[in-house]
């Protein structure tokens, strides 16, 4: 496939100051993109400041809610919810529905009281595939942060967070509170850490020995892309050598491997999650293991990577064969959990929908516009000429894939709730949500979406530990208090959720108005306002801007 000049960037140029000097230095090589940029690293988040949050407190109580509590049991309420410290310590029925509220209700003896009445509280969300912003995205992880608390994500799987020794120190800043940040479970990659010194980790002796390494640096599990050095031997090593020192395990099972180790293998060998759709459907072919790759296919070149996916759905058995059902029951038996992260290759089914989504011109970076620009060097951005034909082939092939995991959670298997935000026009916080919105058309009843955002993701962080009943993940006493606390009843309309709200017209007024966003967000016994992180989030954006000397609404549109 030709490399032509970068014409987007080039667009780009008059228009947008932030890709100015970048774009300088890059027309003045030009051909020489070969591959996808290497991974920036990532700024710690500043100290949380005075008034960012409220608490811990010895005793909170959050009155008069409707409590949706995440295990799959219906609504319930009115209830105060007693909050001690970070932990929930008491549930209690706070009237009758239909009637008014009882007054001065037990108990009186709070620190802190919230007034919610006729609010809603779910536990907090757990976003199972995220990396942070990175340096070359926003100045500092804070941005990441702010936005997944701000749409109400209280612990996320970083798959990686950020480098090593950054996910580990931001996890244990964020563990103190430190920081306004979601817990962080730190999944990292085969040969990561400075104080390793092993080398690449392509041999199954090498491959125990890091996992052993990592272990002892205090790591929660291990995020595994078959790269050329983990062929099948070297992916079984690390499983195993998982379980034994109880990390969990997440695989993107990508074209460079899956040929040798599909989604069903990688179940056998002891995988935990697979991670996208990678690996199901090449465990569903009906010519054998191996996808019949275009002659000039170029797995460098993003635009095939990405494009040629989709072909996997007329290249894979039928929806109810019982080779379909098989699959399924197999992953089922294994424990697999299904994080198909749908979201963030949803531009693929409608680009400018992404392009154009509410939220860019208030919340995304400019520089994290620019990454998404179409560019064959910035990974994700593989819209070089992305037509109708192939947005036809992928919404067929996302049809598939949602009837998979549709059926995969009827059989009783496992769905979770996964971003991969930062990428691909889906920024933080925001793309996670989607992700709930995309469950519901795969037919989950918004009840089960709910419960693949809280327990399920609860359930499949903790039981690698050897924890089978997680502290988080609902809300029933005696587990952590990290709680959403919503005006909006998010069963009603998820759309709800995101920070700019839905739409809906007010029938007294007869005009359209903004309703819905998280009201707060509660981590660990703290209370963020929501609206107040988001604010946070516009001036950082803002200030993004003026520093580049752009204006400060709106994005440069191409
Ligand atoms: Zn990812």
């Amino acid at each position: 496939m030709k490399i032509g000049k970068r014409t987007v960037l080039a667009l780009l140029g008059g228009t947008m100051m932030v890709a100015a000097g970048n774009l300088a230095a890059q027309e003045a090589a030009p051909g020489k993109v070969e591959a996808v940029k290497p991974r920036a690293g990532a700024n710690p988040a500043p100290a949380r400041k005075q008034g960012e949050g409220a608490g811990p407190f010895n005793k909170m109580v959050i009155r008069g809610v409707t409590l949706i509590d995440g295990s799959g049991a219906p609504p319930r309420g009115p209830v105060d919810i007693v909050v001690e410290k970070n932990v929930i310590a008491d549930i209690l029925p706070a009237g009758t529905p239909g009637l008014p509220l009882k007054q001065g209700r037990e108990p009186r003896d709070f620190d802190y009281e919230i007034d919610a009445t006729g609010m809603y509280v779910t536990p907090g969300f757990v976003d199972m595939h995220v990396h942070g912003s990175t340096s070359d995205k926003a100045p500092d992880l804070s941005y990441s942060y702010k936005l997944w608390l701000a749409h109400g994500v209280t612990t996320v799987r970083g798959v990686d967070l950020a480098p090593f020794e950054i996910s580990l120190s931001e996890r244990a800043r964020s563990a103190r509170n430190e920081i306004a940040a979601p817990r962080i479970f730190a999944y990292q990659r085969p040969g990561q850490g400075k104080g390793w010194t092993g080398g690449r980790v392509n041999t199954p002796e090498k491959a125990r020995a890091w996992v052993q390494w990592a272990a002892k640096q205090g790591i929660d599990g291990i995020k595994i892309l078959d790269s050329e050095d983990q062929p099948p031997e070297v992916m079984a090593a690390i499983m195993d050598e998982a379980k034994k020192t109880k990390l969990g395990t997440v695989a993107h099972l990508s074209q460079i491997g899956v040929g040798r180790m599909n989604a069903v293998q990688a179940g056998e060998a002891g995988l935990g999650t697979v991670t996208h759709f990678y690996g199901h459907f090449e465990s569903m072919l009906k010519n054998g293991q191996v996808q019949n790759w275009r002659h000039d296919y170029n797995y460098a070149d993003e635009q095939d990577r990405f494009g040629d996916v989709a072909n996997l759905g007329d290249e894979s058995v039928e929806p109810g064969s019982p080779e379909w059902w098989d699959y399924l029951e197999k992953q089922k038996a294994n424990k697999v959990t299904f994080d198909p992260t749908m979201t963030i290759y949803a531009a693929g089914r409608d680009l400018m929908r992404a392009r154009n989504a509410d939220w860019h011109d208030k919340y995304t970076m400019p520089q994290l516009w620019g990454f998404y620009q179409s560019s064959r060097e910035n990974h994700g951005s593989y819209f070089y000429d992305w037509t109708l034909a192939t947005e036809v082939k992928w919404r067929k092939f996302y049809d598939k894939f949602m009837r998979l995991l549709n059926d995969y959670k009827n059989i009783g298997g496992r769905v979770t709730t996964g971003s991969d935000s930062g990428f691909i026009f889906e920024p933080y916080g925001f793309g996670y949500i989607q992700e709930l919105e995309m469950l519901q058309e795969a037919g989950f009843n918004p009840s089960q979406v709910l419960m693949a955002a809280t327990l399920n993701g609860a359930l499949t962080l903790y039981e690698p530990k050897g924890q089978p009943v997680p502290p988080i993940g609902t809300v029933r006493v005696g587990k952590l208090a990290d709680l959403v606390i919503l005006k909006e009843n998010p069963l009603q309309n998820f759309k709800t959720l995101y920070g700019t709200g839905a739409l809906r017209l007010n029938e007294s007024t007869q005009k359209l108005e903004r309703v819905g966003g998280v009201s707060y967000t509660v981590k660990d016994g703290i209370v963020y306002d929501a609206k107040k992180l988001l604010a946070d989030v516009a001036e950082m954006v803002a200030s993004e801007k003026r520093r580049m000397g752009m204006p400060e609404t709106g994005l440069p549109h191409p």
